[in-house]
């Protein structure tokens, strides 16, 4: 800050400061008048020269008056003309100044006994004279030749015109005190200075920091943006590796072969989990992260998230379990969020567990929030336990306790996004850990009561457990998709669950194939695809539903982006649901099996 713009002294009146001077100095005019009135009226003498007293309110309400105009037309003003607002409130004070004086030599000229009237005189005197310091802060030099012209003078009238020797005593206090007044009248000059010139450093700090804020803002967004079409384009080609690794898997391999493809494969999830960390952390870094605010069942996540989990317990010898306590049936917050949370806690717990049990508790208690409650949430398990040193830095990012067991692998990311996700969901984290003995991770999240009619609705989405049908209806898919190596993916997957494909590589070409005599049992529309996306593909399909009076087909997306923005996108098309790239053959099967027990529809 050292070349600030901001080093102004009192050689350069600035706009601030002249707008300072014409708001204290607006209504100062009107003590001198009252003053003098309360001096000449207090002479019997001077009360019989109201022609006189007149001409001299004549003038101080004339210089008032001018104040007035003068502030108004500066106060009102963006662009002030400095060198000319300067020289006319030279011009009021000098005047007032010379006219306070004149009409004070006049009363000591009819008056000059030291009496009732010269002393309201010397008191209104000493008065204005702190006013005026007050006044003319933000300039020495008006100051200077006001006090000039009011002192001198007025001394000078006082020891020429009054009767001695009070005249004497009179003059010494008029130049002591016009002396004393001068002096403080500097050092506030000083001081006013002083401080304009650090509010203004602090408002270009301020201007400063701001613009840094800006800049930090827009490269946390930069590298956000930079990670997430990134992540997008990594999506796709994963899509290929781990699509091909689960073919192979179902085919006719030796036991070596098999062992393999199962690296591939647990590598390739791996892959993705990092990724999709990485992808988290930046969107909460650079506060881009939106959660919802949607009426769920919290029972409904935590199956999922036991049931997504629960092929790995096959692995282990642990059993997980889980106790509800009472809680509400549906709840409003995000639920998307709420499964990331659970999910990152147990997929940790059965990480760092050989074997026992791993168990997820849930409870409730009430909030001091009106139509709030607090769901707690407890993942215990009888793992390898953490010290109490190393539960101080576990929930900071890229933190990991060195363990010397190399199928343990992390990238220290899943417990401080967790952290922050609950703190952005305005909840509270904690562990509780005896090394070999196991741990308690505790997650407390406020969640707001649905209103009557939002609990009579059924959920838009019903997320029951994954149930598998055992009703294998073939169905007839219509698949639009324009990577080769995804069409070829989803083909076999599809074939695999008994079901028969079309193919359309662009969204044009599945409008056609929607519209011609075949009919389909699901849609899965690739999202970004040449000529017409799915989106307006889905959007066209459902008009011509609409039109043609045709139940609606289940259209499911399938896209690399993993953004809400892009998956809400989906749904206000028209499409029922989506499957994030890349996608397992249980997420195919899934879905495939929903529409068969009309699950979707
Ligand atoms: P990572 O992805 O590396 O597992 P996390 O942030 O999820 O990263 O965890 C950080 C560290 O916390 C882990 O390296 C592990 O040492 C420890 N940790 C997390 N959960 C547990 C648990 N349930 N039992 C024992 N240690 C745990």
């Amino acid at each position: 800050m050292n070349n600030s713009r901001y080093t102004l002294g009192d050689q350069q009146l600035n706009d601030i400061s002249l707008k300072d001077l014409a708001r204290r100095s607006r209504y100062g005019g009107v003590f001198y008048l009252l003053a003098f009135w309360a001096a000449a009226f207090s002479s019997t003498t001077a009360r019989e020269h109201i022609d006189i007293i007149g001409v001299f309110s004549g003038c101080f309400l004339l210089l008032q008056i001018y104040r007035l105009v003068l502030f108004l037309k500066v106060s009102s003003s963006n662009d002030i003309d400095i060198s000319t607002c300067f020289p006319r409130y030279a011009f009021i004070y000098n005047s007032s100044a010379i006219v306070w004086v004149s009409g004070s030599a006049w009363l000591f000229y009819i008056n000059p006994i030291v009496d009732l009237a010269v002393t309201i005189n010397m008191m209104a005197a000493a008065g204005i004279s702190i006013g005026g310091v007050t006044v003319l802060a933000p300039s020495y030099k008006l100051m200077r030749s006001y006090f000039v012209l009011i002192c001198f003078p007025f001394a000078l009238a006082a020891g020429l015109l009054l009767n001695e020797p009070g005249n004497l005593i009179v003059v010494g206090l008029i130049i002591g005190y016009g002396l004393f007044i001068f002096i403080t009248g500097k050092q506030q000059n000083r001081v006013y200075w002083q401080a304009l010139n650090d509010n203004l450093k602090l408002s270009e700090q301020a201007e400063e920091l701001e613009k840094a804020k800006v800049e930090a803002e827009r490269a946390g967004q930069a590298k956000a943006d930079f990670l997430a079409a990134m992540t997008h384009e990594i999506r796709t080609p994963m899509n290929g590796v781990l699509g091909m690794a689960q073919l192979l898997s179902m085919g006719d391999l030796n036991e070596q072969q098999q062992q393999q493809v199962t690296v591939i494969n647990n590598a390739g999830r791996t892959l993705m989990h990092i990724i999709n960390n990485i992808l988290d952390y930046s969107k909460i870094n650079a506060e881009q992260l939106e959660l919802e605010k949607i009426p769920f069942s919290s029972r409904n996540v935590i199956n999922e998230v036991m049931l997504l989990l629960s092929p790995q317990f096959d692995k282990k010898p642990i059993k997980l379990t889980c106790a509800i306590d009472d809680i509400p049936e549906l709840v409003r917050g995000d639920p998307y969020r709420l499964h990331q949370i659970l999910y990152n806690l147990v997929g940790n717990a059965f990480k760092f567990t050989d074997e026992g049990e791993i168990s997820i508790e849930v409870s409730c208690k009430e909030s001091d929030e009106k139509n709030t409650i607090i769901l707690s949430f407890a993942i215990r398990d009888s793992g390898i336990g953490i010290s109490p040193e190393n539960q101080q830095k576990i929930f900071e990012q890229f933190y990991q306790v060195s363990h010397f067991n190399p199928n343990i692998r992390g990238t220290g990311l899943g417990l401080s996004i967790t952290k922050r996700l609950v703190d952005l969901m305005g909840g509270t984290m904690s562990v509780e850990s005896i090394v070999g003995t196991g741990s308690v991770f505790t997650v407390t999240l406020p969640f707001i009561l649905p209103s009557e009619d939002v609990l009579n609705q059924p959920l838009l989405e019903s997320t029951d457990k994954f149930e598998i049908s055992d009703v294998q209806r073939p169905l007839h898919i219509l698949l639009a998709e324009d990577n080769k190596v995804n069409q070829m993916i989803c083909e076999q997957f599809f074939l695999k669950l008994g079901c028969s494909v079309d193919l359309a590589e662009t969204g044009v070409m599945a409008l056609e194939k929607f519209n011609s005599s075949q009919r389909y049992d699901i849609i899965f529309m690739d999202c970004n695809m040449p000529e017409m996306d799915g989106f307006l593909a889905t959007v066209a399909i459902r008009q011509i539903e609409k039109d043609k009076g045709f139940n609606q087909t289940p259209i499911i997306a399938l896209t690399a982006h993993v953004e809400e923005s892009v998956k809400r996108k989906c749904l206000e098309s028209g499409m029922n649901t989506f499957l994030s790239k890349p996608f397992l053959f249980e997420d195919l099967e899934s879905i495939v099996n929903k529409v068969r027990m009309g699950k979707i529809k």
